[in-house]
């Protein structure tokens, strides 16, 4: 066995199931295994590398800060926090910003904002605020995230987990409308479940949940770790609704491929209800993260990678749908953010994953049954066509493999 995946197996835990493949260097939409193997990246890091790997002026930005002064913590002032907090809430229309780190940080921020501002501006009994969440969340890894959770997988033997929750399906207007009591400080939502499997709700749903929530005096919180950042073909995919949600978590790329910075948002009302010593984060807000997600917003707004997501993801759905192999059951998504549904009865979508590898491709299976395609929004319509092709061949040669199992069908 390769000496670098051996080393990794034998001295870490084995929470993640990776692809065979020892990735050494990144450029742009590529990376480069440790045999030279030029590979496009499909997976773009579960989304947090949408300026593509390495981006100069963002690299360059990263360490003119790392020269000058990187971590003080929050207890001084620094001279660049305040401009990425200013730029953030200008581009998304909400009123204040939180920093943390990871994404699953900024979760628990939201749900920490959203309890209290049920206890001090709703006035929800002590200790009865609830929050709703949706069936097939996806929102980290924390122990009260996970309780979230309707993964058996995610939630096993983690046990016990915070009360407070209630879960309803995803997309479903009127489960919204009936799980919310006096009692409901939040509703914390997706605008499309990504590590669901691509999972896109109905057209309209979350103008529907602004309204209602708007009606209860509930708070919106969209997730949007994975879709804000112009993953979907605008900055943030609540805007395909035509809505500003009271709450918007944002993280993943907005570290422009580089470091975590997350990112908890609101309106006044709600942040207002911190006071120091309630919250805070040792990394969260830091130089380097402040100047690398200032310029991360940048570069997304002034090389128009907004406006390329939705019109290269409306070509890549468009190629794949004219493939109509046998092999797919549905292709879903929104912007660069698309799921194949892989017939399970033929191949495992980690089959395929293999078998695109070879093509030089990369991306990894979501679910089992689903193939992701969530490129650095920089790829070209050349760079896509190059991929489609790998994944037309990858699709055929499976095909013909399974050839009788299919025609029996
Ligand atoms: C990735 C992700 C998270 C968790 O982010 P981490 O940085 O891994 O903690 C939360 N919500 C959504 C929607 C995500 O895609």
């Amino acid at each position: 066995m390769n000496k670098t995946i051996e080393s990794e197996r034998l001295y870490g835990a084995n929470n993640y199931h990776p692809l065979p493949v020892v990735l050494v260097r990144g450029e742009g939409i590529y990376v480069w295994d440790d045999a030279g193997n030029r590979y496009t990246d499909m997976m773009s890091a579960y989304s947090a590398v949408s300026h593509g790997h390495c981006h100069p002026r963002l690299v360059k930005a990263l360490t003119d800060q790392a020269h000058t002064l990187a971590i003080v913590s929050r207890a001084f002032y620094t001279d660049k926090l305040g401009l990425f907090l200013k730029k953030i809430c200008e581009v998304t229309g909400l009123s204040k910003a939180l920093p943390m780190n990871t994404g699953a940080e900024a979760v628990e921020t939201a749900l920490k904002a959203a309890r209290k501002w049920a206890y001090t501006v709703k006035k929800v009994p002590s200790d009865q605020a609830e929050i709703i969440i949706c069936r097939g969340n996806f929102h980290g890894r924390t122990i009260a995230i996970v309780g979230m959770s309707s993964e058996p997988q995610y939630r096993s033997g983690f046990g016990p987990f915070p009360p407070g929750f209630k879960q309803i399906p995803y997309g479903d207007i009127k489960a919204l409308a009936e799980a919310i009591t006096p009692n409901t400080a939040a509703f914390l939502v997706e605008p499309i479940q990504g590590e669901n499997g691509i999972i896109v709700p109905p057209a309209g749903y979350l103008k529907a949940c602004a309204e209602l929530c708007q009606k209860n005096n509930v708070l919106l919180i969209t997730d949007e770790i994975q879709t804000g950042m112009g993953r979907t073909g605008k900055f943030l995919a609540s805007e395909h609704d035509g809505i500003t949600p009271d709450c918007v978590v944002l993280g993943k790329a907005l570290g422009g491929g580089l470091l975590p910075v997350s990112l908890f948002l609101s309106k006044k009302e709600v942040m207002d209800v911190f006071t120091p010593g309630d919250h805070g984060s040792t990394f969260g807000g830091n130089q380097l993260a402040a100047v690398v997600g200032l310029t991360a917003i940048d570069v997304l707004l002034e090389e128009n990678l907004i406006e390329q997501a939705a019109k290269l993801g409306d070509y890549l759905m468009k190629r794949l749908r004219e493939l109509k192999s046998p092999l797919i059951t549905e292709i879903r998504g929104k912007g660069l953010l698309v799921g194949l549904e892989i017939n399970p009865s033929y191949y495992s979508a980690r089959e395929l994953c293999l078998k695109l590898m070879k093509q030089g491709v990369l991306t990894k299976e979501t679910h089992g049954t689903v193939i992701r395609l969530a490129p650095p929004l920089i790829i070209t319509q050349e760079q896509l066509d190059v991929v489609i092709d790998a994944i037309s061949h990858v699709l055929t040669e499976a095909e013909q493999e399974k050839k009788s199992a299919l025609g029996e069908a």
